[in-house]
């Protein structure tokens, strides 16, 4: 399915933090490089959500570095995903945004948020850590969304069998696994959501 067939509200729709919101692979092949001298992968090799299943890497290993990435982003440099700074700063000018994410720490998160977005940008951002990657469901309807951009396969085929409708954010490790509705990049991602032009400000 096309994504630019959508045309959607900014307060009806919701986002994921790791994937979609903040770039988890580049940050996660960069630390496995230089801390741990496994430099031969790409984002590219990374074709399941479980990483160990198929990077030639140990458990106990890649479990560490995604545990110290969740326990302070900032100091780990998880970076923004391209373009994802400008179209949240607009969003918020007209609506509050919501960001629902399986990781059980709030505040890394928020701090994280809090360096890469102007102050009255995350005013407007509604941050839900929930700790559950099949459970975000209850939290999507508890805030009325109605459209959630995530890149897991499995969590967009529990909205979608709940009428919420889910936009994979295309990443290696979901492509050719789902046929739903999916973004290359956020360009894309303000292309479905109806925005007023950048810089003007709701009243
Ligand atoms: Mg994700």
């Amino acid at each position: 399915m096309q994504s630019h067939a959508l045309k959607i509200a900014p307060g009806e729709i919701g986002f994921d933090f790791d994937g979609v919101i903040a770039d988890i692979a580049e940050v996660f092949l960069r630390i496995a490089c230089e801390e741990h001298g496994y430099c031969s992968f790409t984002a590219d090799d990374i074709t399941s959500f479980q990483v160990e299943e198929c990077l030639n890497m140990p458990f106990p290993l890649v479990e560490g570095i995604f545990t110290d990435i969740l326990h302070d982003s900032l100091a780990a440099g998880l970076k923004p995903m391209p373009g994802m700074v400008e179209v949240i700063k607009t969003m918020t000018n007209q609506a509050a945004v919501t960001i629902i994410t399986a990781r059980p720490q709030w505040q890394p998160v928020a701090d994280w948020l809090d360096n890469f977005l102007p102050a009255q940008t995350c005013a407007r951002i509604n941050l839900i850590a929930m700790g559950d990657h099949d459970g975000k469901l209850d939290y999507i309807r508890q805030e009325g969304l109605q459209y959630f951009v995530d890149d897991r396969t499995r969590t967009c085929e529990i909205l979608y069998d709940a009428d919420i409708t889910p936009v994979i954010f295309s990443q290696p490790w979901n492509r050719n696994r789902h046929s739903f509705h999916a973004v290359e990049n956020w360009q894309e991602i303000r292309a479905m959501v109806c925005l007023a032009d950048s810089g003007s400000i709701k009243k």
